[in-house]
């Protein structure tokens, strides 16, 4: 069983009435938009909209709410925007930020479109919602009145889950500083049962100042926010969330999930969601992360694969493993290597197909409706090859490596494979991936006199072949293999190193079919000589 059949398995288990009443189960998940939104967030996003989407193909609904967050204060400035415009607005929520490009609403308004066009070409169903809205009509009122009833035993469950207690006067709720704007600069020091007591404090936190502004005011209808572990609680209640898993970095002991579960349980009365801790998406580069002074966003890492690839690397190792991505190192090609191999286990190519590589494929699709359809695909190593070699057409000799016309289908996939495949090998892959025909014999090719022999005889047999194919060459380098009795290493090394100066190459036939006969036997005797 795949990992997300396991959850899914667990999912329809607990919430089995709520299934037979043909009730939608919810999904939640959430981003604050306070800057580009990082890579490691489509982890979450897509965890979540994965579980959606096996459920409806078990015929379990759901919903999966995604919220991007426009209410948390602003505390920090992505360095890559204007410093001495923004830092006035810090303290303030996010959606009264005005935004970083003319035309937007708010601050938020980019970083959020920008997550949409790097999640919704995966094909995940996802309901996006802002969560100011909420707040302004009214739907955290019964929340925020049960959260300040409570606020003594909140405080107390701080202190007995994390030991990080709460003084006496503090209230969770902070509201919105009627004279200056700002949130995060608020302090409530009272609850009458219909108004709070605040004050706005000059130095209440380290990256916001406050007004000194004091006053009562009613908490509801969006003049007021839950700080975040009871809020993240809140929310629960208020959408009627089920199903939400978090990060790793929410789950030491004594950290903010259990903060919000039993806050969630003993405040709101609502049970704390099923649960999927998730580990981290480790990125690794150096080039993007310089260049843009930040780590890479999610776009950013989106435009660099396929989205069913994106998919694919989201879901292909279960929640509790790290996924490591260095786009400069060999993630990207061994990802569409594993991408390839799980299509050969999907289509059965293999004598024994083994579900955990069939099923990551499957889920990767698109449009989970329609039956994936078994596509000849170029090997990413092949590829990087071809569109290195301006002399080589890609489909003439994708026809060739397929041995036959590739169908319409193929040939869309193909552009876009090598696409992708172009744009990494131009802008981050290492040396390693760089192809470079060599005109004259390698320094250093150290050769046994076997090879030397087996080498000459390949370069005679190979200058007198009739017809220049893959096929053709392949069989000849094969039996003079045989022959000289050669262990495939002792004759795959030095090919690809006398003619791209490398250990490894694409599939070497039709490899060498792609270069000039004569050059080829010339090399093959110079080199051998
Ligand atoms: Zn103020």
């Amino acid at each position: 069983m795949f990992w997300t059949e396991e959850f899914t398995e667990q999912i329809k288990e607990r919430f089995h009435k709520k299934i037979a009443d043909d009730s939608p189960l919810i999904i939640r998940d959430e981003k604050t938009l306070s800057g580009r939104v990082h890579v490691g967030s489509l982890r979450g996003i897509v965890l979540h909209g994965i579980i959606a989407q096996v459920l409806a193909e078990q015929h379990v609904k759901s919903i999966f709410m995604y919220e991007l967050n426009d209410n948390d204060p602003m505390d920090g400035l992505p360095i890559n925007i204007d410093q001495e415009k923004f830092a006035p607005h810090m303290g303030k929520p996010l959606f009264a930020v005005p935004p970083v490009h003319e035309g937007e609403d708010n601050f938020t308004t980019g970083f959020g479109e920008e997550l949409k066009l790097a999640v919704n070409p995966m094909g995940l169903p996802i309901e996006w919602y802002h969560l100011r809205p909420l707040y302004l009509a009214g739907k955290f009122n019964e929340v925020i009145r049960e959260a300040l009833d409570g606020a003594a035993r909140i405080r107390e469950i701080y202190q007995e889950v994390s030991g990080g207690g709460k003084p006496d006067d503090w209230f969770p709720l902070n509201v919105i500083c009627p004279r200056c704007g700002k949130i995060g600069t608020t302090k409530v020091t009272a609850w009458d049962g219909n108004e709070v007591t605040y004050e706005c404090k000059k130095h209440y936190v380290k990256w916001a100042e406050g007004c000194g502004h004091k006053g009562t005011m009613s908490p509801f209808d969006g003049n007021a926010t839950l700080p975040w572990k009871p809020e993240w609680a809140a929310k629960w209640k208020v959408l009627g969330v089920d199903i939400e898993g978090g990060g790793k970095d929410h789950y030491a002991a004594g950290g903010s999930r259990e903060v919000a579960a039993k806050i969630s349980e003993e405040i709101f009365h609502y049970p704390a969601p099923f649960d999927v801790a998730y580990e981290f998406f480790n990125f690794q580069g150096k080039k993007m992360s310089a260049s843009k002074g930040l780590g890479a966003s999610a776009k950013e890492v989106a435009d660099l694969l396929p989205p069913k690839i994106l998919k694919f690397l989201m879901i292909r190792k279960e929640p509790r493993q790290p996924i490591d991505f260095d786009p400069e190192g060999k993630t990207i090609p061994n990802l569409f290597d594993e991408y390839d191999r799980c299509a050969d286990h999907y289509f059965n190519r293999h004598a024994e197909p083994f579900v955990g590589y069939a099923r990551p494929f499957a889920l990767a699709q698109i449009d989970p409706l329609k039956e994936p359809e078994d596509l000849w695909e170029m090997r990413f190593q092949s590829l990087s090859f071809v569109v290195q070699m301006p002399h080589l057409d890609i489909e003439t000799e994708a026809e060739k490596l397929k041995g036959k016309a590739l169908t319409e289908a193929e040939k869309i996939a193909l552009h876009e494979r090598a696409s992708y495949v172009k744009k990494w090998i131009d802008t981050l892959a290492p040396a390693e991936y760089k192809f470079v025909i060599q005109d004259t014999t390698p320094d250093g090719l150290d050769l046994n006199d076997k090879q030397k022999k087996a080498l000459h005889e390949l370069g005679k047999r190979l200058g007198d072949l009739k017809e220049w194919s893959g096929e053709t060459v392949h069989d000849k380098i094969h039996r003079t293999k045989e022959e000289f009795e050669l262990t495939p290493k002792e004759i795959f090394q030095p090919l690809y190193r006398i003619f791209i100066n490398r250990t490894s190459g694409p599939q070497v036939g039709w490899f060498l079919s792609t270069l000039d006969q004569q050059k080829v036997a010339d090399m093959l005797i110079a080199s051998s000589s």
